[in-house]
């Protein structure tokens, strides 16, 4: 816990009219806008930052991103119109290796919100110890309102005007939110027209036809509930005994509910962007995937009661797992939190000012730059199958992802305790220690 709490702020008193939620941080900053994320991300570094006693100018060149690009790209419709879109790709640091981070397809992307995930990516990358720095993508638009070709030719459009940025060496996508494994297809197969041949690390993610690994689809809610397994040693609680609430059932939700409901943890709250269900002795999470399958939604699955979305954070469960957006929970709803642990599914999805809250609670937060990594891991296990060119069995890549996350975990939990402080602050500790490492040995180059 920081005896100092950075992340209080003097709340300015502004008589400024409320504008349109901007799309970039200085125009943000002392405003009462919606909460920035790479804000958010800025004061998680202070904070950790603060305790190492660092050299300052490395600290100042690791803290920023390296490179954003922004470009927008002109789509042929299938009307025969053209729309612009426009995209990001940020690389926030490539000192441990290539840039490594999603490609985001939403209509609320910005490019606060890309900086801010691609910062995570390279503190993610190096708490899990991998050799990648940190990326990410961004496509402003609505993919479920785009025809699946309107959506190849967006991705081959933003994958041909940032190709100068990508290559299995410099800068490897990956999905995210409103991507998968088509769109990495597509990217790929742009690519490696462009340079001739065949280049399947350049993207992870792919279909396991492609070059992608085995295992991959299932990791991040893997990893996440490796975390919450760990998290529950170090408390001493039986998982067959929690409950559990899940915000979000995409690809990370919906693996973590149903690994959780395999070791035997009971899961009574579950939400989407379309509402929430509820049912007090444990939702068939089995069956509910096969519904979300055929209806699109979780609402509506027999036997359960429709309630207020908000109520799937605050309820009271043992395991809370964040797994939609960033800015979930905030200095707002943390005082109602009631759970034991709390594994961050998502990036970002708790403010500072919550985080300081939840501390206070006695709340058990695995930070996302932890419990979320289990994805990049497994992608990093991809770009280096793709590179020998041998493919691992599904068994092999649980092993080494299972290796992988409960050293992690273990790392993380130590130098929390060490420096009495929580994960997030421990595992910011770690990355920044590890990436300052290896930028005093390759020096700046100014
Ligand atoms: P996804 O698109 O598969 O699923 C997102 C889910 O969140 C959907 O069920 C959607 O309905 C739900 N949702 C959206 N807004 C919501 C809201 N306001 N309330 C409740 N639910 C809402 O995305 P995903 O891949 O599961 O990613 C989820 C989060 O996990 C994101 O923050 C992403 O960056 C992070 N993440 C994903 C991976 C990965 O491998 N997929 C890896 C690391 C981190």
């Amino acid at each position: 816990m920081p005896k100092k709490d950075p992340a209080q702020r003097v709340k300015k008193k502004t008589t400024e009219r409320k504008p349109r939620p901007p799309r970039s941080l200085v125009q943000r900053k002392n405003t009462s806008l919606p909460i920035s994320v790479f804000e958010n991300v800025m004061k998680q570094f202070d904070t950790a930052a603060e305790k190492l006693h660092l050299d300052k100018s490395i600290l100042n060149f690791i803290k920023v991103p390296r490179r954003c690009t922004i470009v927008n790209l002109p789509v042929k419709m299938d009307d025969g119109s053209h729309r612009m879109f426009t995209a990001y790709r940020v690389q926030h640091s490539i000192a441990r290796g290539p840039a490594k981070g999603g490609i985001r397809f939403h209509p609320d992307v910005t490019l606060d919100e890309v900086q801010a995930l691609a910062s995570w990516m390279t503190w993610k990358c190096a708490v899990v110890n991998i050799p990648f720095g940190g990326g990410k993508g961004g496509i402003v638009c609505d993919p479920f309102k785009l025809s699946p070709s309107e959506l190849e030719r967006l991705t081959r459009r933003y994958a041909a005007d940032c190709s100068d940025l990508f290559g299995p060496d410099s800068d490897v996508p990956a999905p995210d939110v409103g991507s998968g494994p088509q769109v990495m297809s597509w990217f790929m197969d742009t690519y490696s027209m462009r340079v001739g041949h065949s280049v399947p690390g350049v993207v992870t993610g792919k279909p396991p036809v492609l070059g992608g690994s085995r295992g991959r689809v299932e990791a991040t809610g893997r990893g996440v509930v490796i975390c919450v397994r760990e998290a529950a040693k170090h408390l001493g609680k039986h998982l067959d005994s929690c409950t559990a609430s899940v915000q979000g059932f995409g690809n990370v939700g919906s693996i973590s509910a149903r690994l959780l409901h395999e070791l035997g943890v009971k899961v009574t709250h579950i939400s989407d962007v379309h509402g929430a269900i509820h049912n007090p002795n444990g939702i068939d999470i089995l069956n509910l995937i096969k519904y979300v399958e055929a209806k699109k939604t979780i609402v509506g699955f027999p036997d359960t009661e429709k309630i207020d979305p908000a109520k799937v954070l605050t309820a009271k469960v043992d395991i809370l797992i964040p797994a939609a957006l960033e800015n979930q929970i905030t200095k707002k709803n943390a005082r109602q939190i009631k759970c034991k642990i709390l594994a961050e599914g998502a990036n970002g999805p708790t403010t500072p000012e919550a985080d300081v809250i939840l501390d206070k609670k006695g709340i058990l937060v695995v930070p996302d730059i932890l419990a979320n990594a289990g994805g990049v891991t497994v992608s990093y296990f991809e770009w280096v199958q793709n590179r020998i060119g041998y493919f691992w069995s599904e068994e092999e890549v649980n092993r080494r992802l299972e290796e992988k996350m409960v050293t992690s975990f273990d790392d993380v939990m130590r130098v929390a305790i060490k420096h009495d402080v929580s994960m997030r602050i421990a595992a910011f500790m770690l990355a920044i220690t590890r990436v300052v490492e290896v930028v005093q040995l390759r020096g700046i180059y100014a």
